[in-house]
């Protein structure tokens, strides 16, 4: 059987425009090279939990928050800063329906956590979405870049033994002192992560408590350890 995907016949025909200038790209892909340049790429972040601007004295000192309160996570990698444009890519992604523009986010995700040359998790878990929230977007954006993520990387995907069985109120709309009570207890997972080194992907990561909640679900259940890769860093 010939396995032709619809995207390679346009891309063929087609090789289409930067999704950002709209500049023509006559040798495929997704960015022309002037937009990939302008990324808002997370350059010093704290070590233990992604924040942008956190590293205060020594480059291995982690930032105040980490410091009150440890996160269950090992560590969190962001691609970028949730800043232009990136923020209107994840937000048309997310509430517009512009699912083609999760491979862009997820390969930029993939390839920042390659040159970063950490080892590699077992296991790749997108964070689950609520069924009410699956029902009303009809996709989880999270999973759909992991698809990337893990494509890029050669790791398994498991999007099927994670699950939100509380219905959240979306971080963004909380007072900070609000967020952590809003995940406290919002995430099952089941035994498949016993004993595995896990990923959870996501697109943004704003206070840091969906990621803290998750994770510590995933441990509760065994997981040996969880890190946190996200496309962009409020
Ligand atoms: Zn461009
Ligand atoms: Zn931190």
């Amino acid at each position: 059987m010939v396995d032709i995907s619809l995207q390679k016949i346009q891309q063929w025909i087609w090789p289409g425009n930067c999704l950002l200038c709209t500049a023509a790209l006559p040798a495929g892909g997704d960015l022309c090279p002037a937009c990939e340049q302008s990324l808002p790429r997370l350059t010093a972040a704290c070590p233990r939990c992604a924040a942008p601007d956190a590293v205060v004295n020594a480059e291995e000192s982690i930032c105040g928050e980490c410091q009150k309160q440890a996160p269950a996570y090992l560590f969190a990698r962001a691609a970028f800063r949730y800043a232009p444009p990136v923020d209107r890519l994840i937000q048309n992604l997310k509430y517009h329906g512009r699912l083609e523009l999760s491979r862009v986010l997820g390969t930029c995700l993939a390839e920042h956590l390659q040159s970063l040359n950490e080892s590699l998790p077992d296991v790749i878990v997108p964070v689950p979405l609520h069924s009410s929230r699956l029902r009303e977007r009809g996709y989880n954006q999270s999973l759909e870049i992991a698809r990337f993520v893990a494509k890029r990387l050669q790791r398994p995907l498991n999007a099927g033994d994670a699950w939100r069985v509380r219905p959240t109120a979306p971080q963004t709309e909380l007072r900070r002192d609000q967020r952590r009570k809003n995940v406290r207890g919002a995430f099952k997972t089941g035994a498949a992560f016993t004993g595995r080194r896990v990923a959870i992907v996501d697109d943004v990561m704003t206070s840091g408590h969906t990621a803290d909640a998750f994770a510590a679900s995933l441990l509760r259940n065994g997981a040996r350890d969880v890190r946190v890769w996200v496309v962009a860093r409020a």
